[in-house]
């Protein structure tokens, strides 16, 4: 038995963590090598990509992985598509860990759209103050509307700065609602950009946005392929067990 985990989300961490205790499961992990300092897994780990759909499929086949695990990011476009194609070339199973979407709560101001050029639309004309979480190589969008202030929030540092109207911050989840409202308070903002990526990491800020009363966008996550999905590590790992027959 050997199992690929492609990762890239603390689910797909966790799952690392439950096999790092079964040494009898071997099990590999795969980071596509985005963030410059990425949280390392407790179990064997490559870093970069296959090249497509077919170096996934030869990879697989080299390392003789019997199920593969996509636990990418909600907001991964592509990777989805090159693991269901991969999987079904090798007739290998596969299995989706994605977490479950935020929903709106009472008295909350959610707008919901489709891409970063339905955000600025949702935006208007007046001139507003943004909170933007919408990831280091997705900002460049809102350079269309100059008009508004930005405080843009990224893991690593952007460089070339892509907006001018703008503050710059990293810093990494998890964050508490106490520490987003008192950012939100400290650069007057009105309104929250984000992805809908979902779990508890990140969620402080919708926390916080409801407190204070402010408007939310929320771009909503691509389509991924039909597949077996779960949303918790446990149940991957009870997955595992299923597939490859074993008592865990
Ligand atoms: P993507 O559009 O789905 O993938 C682009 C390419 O990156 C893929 O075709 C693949 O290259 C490579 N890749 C992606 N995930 C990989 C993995 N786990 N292991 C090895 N190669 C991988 O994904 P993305 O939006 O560029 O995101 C890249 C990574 O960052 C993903 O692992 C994702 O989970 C994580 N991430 C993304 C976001 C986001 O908002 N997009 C946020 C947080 C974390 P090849 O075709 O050469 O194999």
């Amino acid at each position: 038995m050997h199992i690929l985990i492609l990762g890239g989300t603390g689910e797909a961490n966790a799952l690392a963590g439950l096999l790092a205790v079964r040494p009898a499961i071997k099990a590999t992990f795969s980071l596509a090598g985005r963030t410059r300092a990425p949280v390392l897994p407790p179990i064997a780990y490559r870093i970069g990509g296959f090249g497509g759909a077919q170096g996934l499929a030869a990879w697989m086949r080299e390392q003789r992985v019997t199920a593969l695990v996509n636990a990418t990011h909600p907001f991964a476009r592509h990777m989805s598509f090159n693991a269901a194609q991969a999987a079904a070339e090798n007739g290998i199973p596969i299995l989706s860990l994605l977490r479950p979407e935020w929903q709106p709560g009472e008295g909350d101001q959610w707008t919901q759209v489709a891409n970063h050029e339905e955000a600025i639309a949702a935006l208007g004309f007046m001139p507003r103050r943004v909170f933007l979480t919408v990831g280091r190589l997705e900002l460049a969008a809102y350079a269309n509307a100059p008009e508004h202030f930005y405080l843009a929030r990224t893991i690593d540092e952007v460089e070339p700065k892509p907006l001018r109207n703008a503050v710059w911050l990293t810093s990494r989840a998890p964050f508490t609602p106490e520490g987003e409202c008192r950012l939100m308070i400290e650069h007057a903002i009105d309104t929250l950009i984000t992805k809908n990526s979902g779990g508890s990491a990140t969620e402080a800020k919708l926390v916080a946005a409801r407190m204070l009363g402010l408007s939310v966008i929320l771009t909503q996550r691509p389509a991924r392929p039909d597949m077996e999905q779960v949303e918790h590590a446990q149940a991957a790992l009870d997955w595992i067990a299923r597939v490859h027959g074993m008592p865990l």
